[in-house]
């Protein structure tokens, strides 16, 4: 015996898990989309970040979050501004893929600070999203059953 902790029940499930199991689906914009739009298609689907896709071969471009449209907003140039230019973009983001462990998209979301990761499928198409709010109701749900 190490002396390390034996892993516990929690974490060995939660490791077992892949993005592909929890991913929700995205909300995608396109490149010409207006800022304004952008916002008001945050409150349209209640989320935090949208996922900019090429309008023709449909991968993934860029990331625009709450902040970047804000940038813009207070700017006064939410109506005349495109999200491709207030985007995080290619090849700057962080993204996963679906075979990917929920453990592993954890550590990048803590490591980059961000709220959110973009899935890809191998041919770059966005195929779904990762969220904090993903892994949390991941952790809820497996201890609630460790409880039962
Ligand atoms: P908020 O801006 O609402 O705090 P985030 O913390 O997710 O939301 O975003 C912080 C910055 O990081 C933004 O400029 C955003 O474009 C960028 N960003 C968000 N998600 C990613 C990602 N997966 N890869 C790279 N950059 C990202």
């Amino acid at each position: 015996y190490s002396g390390l902790e034996p892993q516990s029940l929690l974490f060995e499930q939660f490791n077992q898990y892949k993005v592909a199991d929890v991913m929700i689906q995205p909300v995608i914009v396109y490149p010409d989309t207006m800022v304004n739009d952008a916002i008001t298609s945050l409150f349209m689907y209640d989320v935090g970040s949208l996922y900019v896709a090429d309008s023709t071969s449909k991968s993934l471009i860029g990331v625009v979050s709450r902040k970047d449209l804000l940038r813009s907003l207070i700017a006064g140039q939410a109506e005349k501004t495109a999200v491709a230019i207030v985007m995080t973009r290619m090849p700057n983001i962080i993204a996963v893929t679906p075979e990917m462990t929920v453990l592993k998209a954890a550590e990048l979301i803590s490591n980059h600070q961000i709220d959110s990761l973009p899935v890809i499928s191998s041919d770059d198409q966005v195929i779904g999203k990762m969220s904090k709010t993903n892994i949390i109701d991941l952790l809820v749900e497996l201890s609630s059953e460790e409880d039962a």
